[in-house]
């Protein structure tokens, strides 16, 4: 099964993502990973995205759909993934529609007045795992391999604010892309911890895999 979750940025799709890739064993395959990367490894591509993100816009469809293409064509891939932080719009959806089959978009609503903190609040590994501070009890290390934890550069209060004005102009209209595909499944997260958000999202992954 291919699906994209979709979700404002804090809306818990990378936490998600780390449960369904363990108990459905899909790849996951996260956009902002893939340019954090290459901004570690001050590549080409890094060197362009990284403009785009500290100010909390979109790195230019071209670009990003380019990666995503290449992605997919690897054989790790062929029994299933999930694509996390894209499509962010009209465009990328449609394209990505031009070379891949998706079968269920995942659209994690969370009440905006929850973001601000979540994102602000969140620290993460670089093997991928994020936690709120609140949670911490002051540990810097990550629970799941030993990593340091760490801010994110643009989880600060400034650009958050213009990563959820990009996110309500271009990328929220995709849950309406996906429910006129009949591919939508949107579960409300609220303040429900992550373990239950889950149980229904892996309900309705096992109601379609006839589990
Ligand atoms: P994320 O880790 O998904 O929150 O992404 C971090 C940042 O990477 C975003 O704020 C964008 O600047 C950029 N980014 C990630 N995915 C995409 C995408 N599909 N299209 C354009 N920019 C993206």
């Amino acid at each position: 099964m291919n699906i994209v979750l979709l979700g404002a940025p804090g809306a818990g799709k990378g936490t998600q993502a780390s449960m369904i890739e363990e108990r459905f064993h899909l790849v996951h395959i996260s956009t902002g990973d893939i340019f954090r990367a290459n901004i570690k490894g001050s590549t080409p591509i890094g060197k362009v995205a990284k403009s785009y993100i500290d100010a909390g816009k979109l790195v230019p469809d071209e670009v990003t759909c380019d990666i995503v293409k290449d992605r997919l064509a690897a054989d790790d891939v062929k029994s299933g993934y999930m694509l996390d932080g894209f499509p962010r719009n009209l465009f990328q959806a449609a394209e990505l529609d031009r070379f891949a089959h998706i079968d269920l978009c995942i659209n994690i609503d969370v009440d905006v007045s929850l973001l601000l903190d979540r994102i602000c609040g969140r620290r993460v590994c670089s093997c991928g795992e994020s936690y709120h501070v609140s949670t911490l009890n002051g540990a810097t290390a990550c629970k799941k391999c030993g990593g340091t934890l760490y801010q994110r550069d643009d989880d600060n209060p400034e650009t958050v604010g213009k990563r959820l004005d990009t996110y309500f102009n271009e990328t929220a209209p995709l849950v309406e892309y996906y429910k006129n595909q009949g591919k939508l499944f949107t579960v409300k997260s609220g303040k429900q911890p992550p373990e239950e958000v889950f149980a229904v999202i892996a309900a309705e992954l096992e109601r379609r895999s006839g589990k």
